[in-house]
């Protein structure tokens, strides 16, 4: 590992101030992947603030909007008794990502920022744009089953790795950020950026730039929600596919709707036509159909993940379908 500074923040002010906007800095939370990085000198920060001090932690729920501390863990947000009331689609985003000991230490602003997993991002033998601007994409030719399918460019096709940012997406959630130029909300819609060009630079936040909190709108009652992911074995693993869902149904017909996929994208991606195609429509499952056809045009499949196009569209059809189907009742006591 390469040698940093390191720096123990007491507060935000702290912590910002610490740290140097010339992108040598990271911040420190649960550690999970960003440690590892390090170890394998992916990441070499010249200065890693510690914020695990911070006071980022905790949930606090309005009459319709949850807000999160940066720091909270993974498994503090799946075990709010709000989100799992009100927001089945980001709890069970939460519990499929990551085992109990991970959910544990990982916190919400670090699963937002997380890295891809392409195995060529984390090789330092393998040709990676992302990680050496201009170096070439050993993936494009290589081994690519698992990379996405949209929102790619010729110089990277990876995927997107947070469930969490799926489901967040879906639901127009906010990151709020402390910086060198002060305070900003940013809508996490807008907030990731496509390789394009520049496949090194993954989103909106600027060098030396905090995630303090994230505002999740609450679903209106009676909104069914939930996130399905589809993966090579049913333990822990990165999504083949998944859809993030939330469907408002009244008198069978589709009042209003939100999609979001992962696994198939280079950032979590929103599927407003998908949307438009199911509201006002009948909740069946020939307008799920077609919505999942509307989700995935576009898709720009490699030889080796054409398979994703099809698997997208089962996978949109299954979590309309899961969330609207008539719940299951005990019986009366
Ligand atoms: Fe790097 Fe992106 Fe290519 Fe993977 S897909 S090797 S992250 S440039």
């Amino acid at each position: 590992m390469q040698s940093f500074e390191y720096v123990r923040a007491t507060g935000v002010r702290d912590a910002v101030t610490a740290a140097t906007t010339d992108g040598e800095t990271a911040f420190l939370a649960g550690g999970t992947t960003q440690v590892d990085l390090m170890k394998d000198g992916v990441l070499t920060p010249r200065v890693l603030i510690d914020i695990t001090r911070l006071p980022l932690r905790g949930v606090v729920a309005g009459p319709d909007v949850l807000r999160v501390g940066a720091l909270t863990t993974m498994e503090e947000l799946a075990a709010d008794p709000v989100v799992t009331r009100r927001l089945p689609v980001v709890r069970e985003s939460l519990l499929l990502a990551a085992s109990t000991q991970l959910r544990n230490m990982a916190t919400i602003g670090g699963n937002l920022l997380q890295r891809t997993r392409c195995r060529y991002y984390r090789d330092l033998s393998c040709a990676c744009n992302k990680r050496v601007p201009g170096a070439g994409c050993d993936a494009i030719n290589g081994h690519h089953r698992m990379h996405a399918i949209l929102g790619t460019s010729e110089h990277c096709v990876a995927t997107h790795a947070s469930d969490l940012a799926v489901a967040l997406v879906a639901l127009d959630a906010t990151v709020r950020t402390s910086g060198a130029s002060g305070e900003r909300a940013l809508p996490l819609s807008a907030f990731y950026q496509a390789p394009g060009d520049t496949p090194g630079v993954e989103h909106e936040l600027r060098p030396g730039e905090l995630i303090t909190e994230v505002e999740v709108p609450l679903l209106p009652e009676g909104t069914r929600s939930g996130y399905l992911k589809v993966r090579d074995r049913a333990s822990y693993e990165f999504a083949l596919a998944s859809a993030a869902v939330a469907i408002e149904v009244t008198d069978g017909v589709v009042r209003d709707a939100r999609i979001a996929l992962g696994g198939l994208a280079t950032v979590p991606w929103r599927c407003h036509d998908a949307e438009d195609v199911l509201r006002g429509a009948p909740a069946s499952e020939e307008t799920y159909r077609a919505a999942a056809d509307a989700a995935l045009t576009g898709a720009r499949p490699l030889p080796g993940n054409a398979f994703k196009v099809e698997l997208g569209k089962r996978t949109v059809v299954r979590a309309l379908s899961m969330v609207t189907e008539p719940q299951v009742t005990g019986p009366p006591e």
